[in-house]
Parts: structure tokens; sequence; C-alpha cells
């Protein structure tokens, strides 16, 4: 139904649209202006019901509000200068104005936003369908009015990790059908989270004082993909839900918090390379787990996995070039149904030519309802492991081998755990070193006495040794 770019005059059913005079001293008041079609109506009803559920006040007019939203319209040319002259009216009338809404996502004639050309001193600017945007920039420019039910949790939720690292889900599901996987059968296809959801959470954790921030999903590299990389917005700015545009973005905000960006399950596709210069230019942590599971191209076919036809030795030796730094952890199976023992040392050769930093390994055993159950060439449990320890063997030299690389080098380290001054025991972990599932830096006494590690902080070190999948390290 095409836009009559007609004023709605929205209808407040249980709300006062007049403020008694103790009333606006203590409740925020937002004027409200719906243009537009049924769609952007009932975007304004959105908007409004939120806005209602955290307790501002709202109201049809201009006068009296502390701010305004305009939901526009964009559609005909009419619908466009009406909207425009709302804006200017608003501006003229109360100064402080959010605008949302289909003209909120049109460009102008310098390819610029056309709203924030004709009227630049708007505080914020979103595209249609997005009360989230509308409310960050409500909450940014109007402080949410106390509500004693929810203002004692804090603002990043209740978090089960320790206080300087986060794990932040920016998507659910997945629409891969890997052979030996069950998990879209349990969560279902991909559904990515609204990029503007996924870094107001992040701004939240690092408000918080997470210095570390985990990026998860079962496929970061797809994110955006169910919904055609469709554009959202952040702080009145357009960004699109796709991995770069998110990593980028992930990267300005945790700059000035001196934070990390930690990227897990990333399939090696090829828009993964436009990843790799963030990471050579230091705006995220040149880190990638990526979940490769075989490198022979025939198990990966009967694994039915993402990016099975790229070419992932060359990929890997390329995105090395680029990032020298770069650190890959990656888990695999031994021993999956019809695995010969040339595909297995083709797997044993790629650990050693792609110099996987960090392996995890299992040995394949059938989960109920995995397709690959029924694929001919089972191999015996104990050849399955045997191939396993085999594996565990060649990529434990590999590790060991580019772990003693860095004997010798400084590096930052954020502390997860601090000794009283001048006793053993300190572990941190460098960019290489993931929580839970990577190495960790063994921190001996620090050098200068007065050094007091503190849980949660970076530090830097210079490091002497190793053990295991660990460094040894003397803080400096
Ligand atoms: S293993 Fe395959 S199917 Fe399972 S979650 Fe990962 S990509 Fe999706």
């Amino acid at each position: 139904m095409p836009c009559t770019g007609a004023r709605r005059n929205w209808d407040n059913r249980g709300m006062s649209d007049v403020a008694t005079p103790e009333r606006s001293q203590v409740v925020p008041r937002v004027g409200f202006v719906s243009l537009g079609c049924p769609k952007a109506l009932t975007d304004s009803e959105l908007i409004l019901t939120q806005l209602s559920a955290e307790g501002y006040q709202t109201s049809k007019t201009f006068e009296g509000a502390d701010l305004v939203i305009v939901n526009t319209c964009g559609f005909i040319d009419d619908a466009v200068r009406e909207s425009l002259d709302t804006i200017g009216e608003a501006l003229a009338e109360n100064g402080r104005v959010i605008v949302t809404g289909c003209l909120g996502a049109k460009s102008g004639e310098d390819g610029g936003n056309l709203v924030r050309q004709m009227h630049p001193s708007v505080l914020a600017v979103t595209g249609p369908h997005a009360t989230q945007e509308v409310m960050d920039a409500v909450h940014a420019n109007l402080p949410k009015p106390h509500d004693p039910f929810v203002d004692l949790v804090p603002p990043m939720g209740i978090k089960l990790t320790p206080k300087h690292y986060a794990y932040l889900k920016i998507s659910e599901g997945c629409n891969h059908r890997c052979t030996f996987c069950i998990i879209p059968s349990m969560r279902g296809d991909l559904v990515s989270r609204p990029v503007g959801d996924v870094l107001k959470e992040a701004r939240a954790l690092f408000e918080g004082g997470v210095k570390e921030l985990l990026v998860i999903s079962q496929d970061t590299s797809a994110y955006g993909v169910d919904v055609k990389y469709r554009m959202g917005f952040w702080d009145g700015k357009p960004v699109k839900t796709r991995m770069l545009e998110l990593v980028r973005t992930l990267g300005e905000i945790a700059e000035p918090y001196g934070a990390w960006v930690r990227l897990h399950y990333v399939y090696p596709y090829p828009s993964v390379d436009e990843v790799i210069p963030l990471m050579a230019e230091g705006r995220v942590l040149p880190y990638l787990d990526v979940p490769l599971q075989h490198s022979h191209p025939d198990v990966l076919r009967r694994m039915k996995r993402p990016a099975s036809g790229e070419k992932n030795l060359e990929r890997i030796l390329r995105w090395r070039e680029q990032c020298p730094e770069l650190v890959i952890r990656s888990t695999f199976i031994a021993g999956f149904p019809g695995e010969t023992e040339a595909e297995f040392e083709h797997l044993l050769d790629f650990i050693r030519e792609a110099g996987i930093d960090r392996a995890g390994c299992f040995a394949y055993s059938p989960v109920e309802g995995a397709t690959a159950n029924a694929l001919p060439g089972m191999l015996p449990e104990a050849e399955r492991e045997a191939r396993r320890a085999r594996f565990m063997q060649v990529a434990e030299a590999v590790s060991t081998e580019r772990l003693k690389r860095r004997i010798g080098a400084q590096m930052q380290v954020l502390v997860d755990s601090a000794p009283a001054l001048g006793r053993k025991g300190g572990v941190g972990r460098s960019y290489a070193d993931a929580p839970e599932i990577d190495g960790v830096v063994r921190l001996l006494p620090p050098e200068k006495i007065s050094k007091q590690l503190r849980v949660g902080e970076f530090t830097r070190v210079r490091i002497v040794g190793t053990e295991g999948h660990d460094l040894v390290a003397v803080p400096i």
C-alpha cells in the first residue's frame, strides 16, 4: 500500500498526553509525530509502547517535550517534503529531534544521508523498523526514568564469566547441515541478532569493565545472511548486518576502553579475507577460531562442511602473509566414516603446513540423529582413537614449535589471576590465548618488585620459556 504521507493522529489510549507540573519535573517527556503508511504507524506504536513501558511520558505536541521523535515517510516527493518540513518545525520549536522511518534510510544527492544533509542538527537518524536504535538514541539523549524493579540489574545483564571478559552471541542456529552435527535440528536455522542490539550490548559490556569480548555463534562468517545483510543503525549511523561491518564497528567501540575483540567460529569463506586487514591494523585481535574439522576435500564433502570447496591451505597462508601475527585455533575430527589412511595423512600434512597454532581433536563418535551414522566405512573405535592420538602428537609438536618462537618477545597479557606481591602463581593470557580453550601465560614474580598485578588489567611481559601449551613470562 502506497504511503499517503498523511500525519497520523496517533492514539495514546491509556496514556496521558498532558503532563501535570509535578510529573513533568520528574518524568522525561517525548513528543512524537507519526507520518506515513500503516507500516510506519505500527513502527510508531512499537516505539511509543517501549517509551511508555520504560516510564517516559509521551505527547502529540512539541511543547514541553524534552525531545521529539519524528517518524517519517520517504515514498513520494510530497511525503518527503512533508517529512523534512516537520523535522524543520520540530527543530525550530523544540531543538532536540530524533528522526526515524523510511526517509531516514534515504540518501541525498551527495550519497550521504538526506535527513542529515538537510537538517544537520538532528540528534540521531534511523531507518524504518528500528525501535531499538530509536530507544538507544533516546537513552543517549534523555536518560531513562528510574525503575526500582530493574535498576538493580547492571546494564550488561547478569554474567557468569569473570568481570573482565564476556561472550557476545551474535546469532543463533545454523543454515548448514554437516552430517555429524544435530545442532540445526535443535536450534533451527540461522537467526542473526539485529546489529544495533549486538553493538549496544557490546558497549554496555565495555562500560561494565569487560576487557575482552569473545564473539560467538554457530557460524560467525554467516552473520546477516538470513536477513540479506539488512541495514541496521548504531549511534544514528547505518551499519550493515554483516560480519565485516560488525567486526569493524566492534573494534571502534572497544578502542576507547583499550579492550580486546576476539572472533570465534569463523568459517573460511572468501568474505573473511576482508576481516584480516582489520587484524593487521590492530583493530581486533589477530586471532581466528576456525573450526575446520578436516583438510581433505573428499572428507569435507562427506561431512557437508561449509566452505568445503575452498582452498583452505592457500587461504590460510595468504592470511598469514597479510597478518604475520595471526594465530589460528581449530578443531578436527579424526576417523570420520570412510577416512582412508591417505586422507588422514593429508590432515596431518595440513596441520604442519598451515601451522595451526592451537588444535583440538575428537575421535569420531556417532551422535544420535546425525546423518553421518549411515555413511559407509565406519572405522573401529580403536582406530579412531589411535588416529586422534597421532593427530595430537603432530598438533602439539607444531604448537610447541610456534610457542618457542615467542621466547624473548614482549607481549601484552590480560591478567586472569594475580598472586600477592612477590609470590609465584599469576596467570594471564596473550592475544593468542582464548579463555578456557587455549593455553595461558604463566607469570613469574615481576622484575620490578613494586609492580602489583591485578586481575582484569593488562600488563606487559617478557616471554622466558614454554611449558606444554603455555608460555612462561616475567612482567616488566
Ligand atoms: S557443525 Fe555444521 S551444522 Fe553444526 S552448527 Fe557447525 S556449521 Fe552448523
